[in-house]
């Protein structure tokens, strides 16, 4: 039996399904790209609603599944941006009343961990993840995910995006700046700003502007801004790595497909004895798999929540959620 899996935090609505074993069956994915400037996000919510029913159809022809093929059906519930998050709590829950399947609250962040987790096969790393709206050092400790360290201000991946669009470019920021700092040679001087676990980077954000005023090369900001942010999030992944006593790491997020990051993080994991594993690309995104595997553990463990009290929770927080699939 397979569960579906509803996800839209963000700028991705996609659907998956997953069978016995984090299987992927189907995956229907469409993100909402504005023609400019940043996501607003009841445009975004637009968009998901339009793609929705088309991405349900699409993923169940790919899994060759039916409804009566499904246990249940499982959704984002938080964190994320509310008018993202309601679209698909809509489409979850009128599913999952058509087709009379229970419906299962999944935790974004947690999602990230559990298919990282799953695809690894390591049984508890700690999680680096990097996206446009988050940016946490995640283990296990206790009964719940807890968060060890995280961004004091913008996710890194809003951070790249911000800066590419102020540089004359289009969201996404992350893959073009990749892409330009192949380019770059000249390390330029640029705030590195480490506080304990957590990290900041507006401040890299206007500095990082002020020398593209005077002069500094795009691909030149491009090389220093990526060696600097992403030196900045493996500093803090090694502190966590030190205090909990821990070996692995997994990672997960959109800014985790970038290269120069996996490589980081990779070599500092390894130079400890440790093991790094950077998911496939289509599951370190926002992507509806990782939802229905996160959806399975959690309905195999009793978690359902009536359409009723089945409210989206825009902040939610990681360590708020019981994960009663993961015994301490
Ligand atoms: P997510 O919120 O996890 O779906 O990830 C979206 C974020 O990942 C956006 O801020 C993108 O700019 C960023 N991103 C995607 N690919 C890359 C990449 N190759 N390098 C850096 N950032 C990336
Ligand atoms: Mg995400």
């Amino acid at each position: 039996m397979a569960i579906l899996g509803i996800e839209s935090t963000a700028h991705t609505a996609s659907v998956g399904i997953v069978g016995d074993g984090a299987k992927v069956l189907g995956l229907a994915s469409d993100m909402y790209r504005p023609p400019a400037g940043g996501i607003h996000p009841r445009e975004a919510a637009n968009h998901h609603v339009e793609v929705f029913p088309g991405l349900v159809e699409r993923a169940l022809a790919d899994a060759r599944v039916g409804p009566e093929d499904l246990d249940a059906v499982a959704f984002s519930q938080g964190p994320g941006l509310g008018p993202c998050l309601r679209a698909g709590a809509t489409v979850a829950r009128t599913l999952a009343l058509v087709w009379q399947k229970p419906l299962v609250p999944v935790n974004h962040c947690v999602a990230h961990v559990e298919i990282a987790r799953v695809l690894s096969g390591l049984d508890d790393p700690l999680l680096l993840y990097a996206s446009g709206g988050n940016t946490q050092v995640i283990a296990y400790g206790r009964g719940r995910y807890r968060v060890l360290g995280e961004t004091l201000d913008i996710g890194v991946g809003n951070f790249l995006d911000k800066l590419w669009i102020e540089l004359g470019g289009t969201f996404p920021g992350g893959p073009a700046l990749e892409r330009e700092a192949l380019g770059g040679s000249e390390l330029l001087d640029l705030p590195y700003s480490v506080h304990g676990m957590d990290v900041a980077f507006s401040g890299m954000l206007t500095a990082a502007l002020a020398l593209y005023g005077r002069g500094a090369t795009r691909p030149d900001l491009a090389y220093s801004v990526e060696v600097t942010a992403y030196a900045m999030l493996t500093e803090i992944t090694e502190r966590a790595l030190a205090h909990r006593r821990r070996e692995s790491v997994v990672l997960g997020g959109g800014v985790a497909c970038n290269e120069r990051l996996r490589g980081m993080v990779r070599a500092m994991v390894e130079e400890r004895g440790g093991t790094m594993f950077a998911p496939p690309r289509a599951m370190c995104v926002d992507n509806g798999a990782m939802i229905a595997w996160t959806g399975r553990l959690a309905f195999d463990a009793g978690v359902t929540i009536p359409v009723e009290a089945s409210g989206i929770e825009p902040r939610q927080r990681t360590d708020l959620v019981a994960t009663p699939w993961r015994v301490s």
